[in-house]
């Protein structure tokens, strides 16, 4: 399977806090983790950064 960054949905992990969550795979701002707010992702350019590793890509 490819690693697609233009996804539909990923699935991101805190690397902080391990809490797992499902965010668009082409975001527009930045991506915090919800329950302790460490960045995930970010916008840079147009294209989305992940800070973390996606864990899997959701249709
Ligand atoms: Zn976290």
């Amino acid at each position: 399977m490819k690693r697609n960054p233009e996804s539909k949905f990923v699935k991101l992990r805190c690397p902080k806090c391990k809490n797992e969550q499902i965010t668009f795979g082409k975001v527009s701002s930045a991506i915090n983790c919800h329950v302790c707010q460490e960045p995930l992702a970010q916008s840079t350019g147009g294209k989305t950064r992940f800070i973390t590793q996606p864990l899997e890509q959701l249709e």
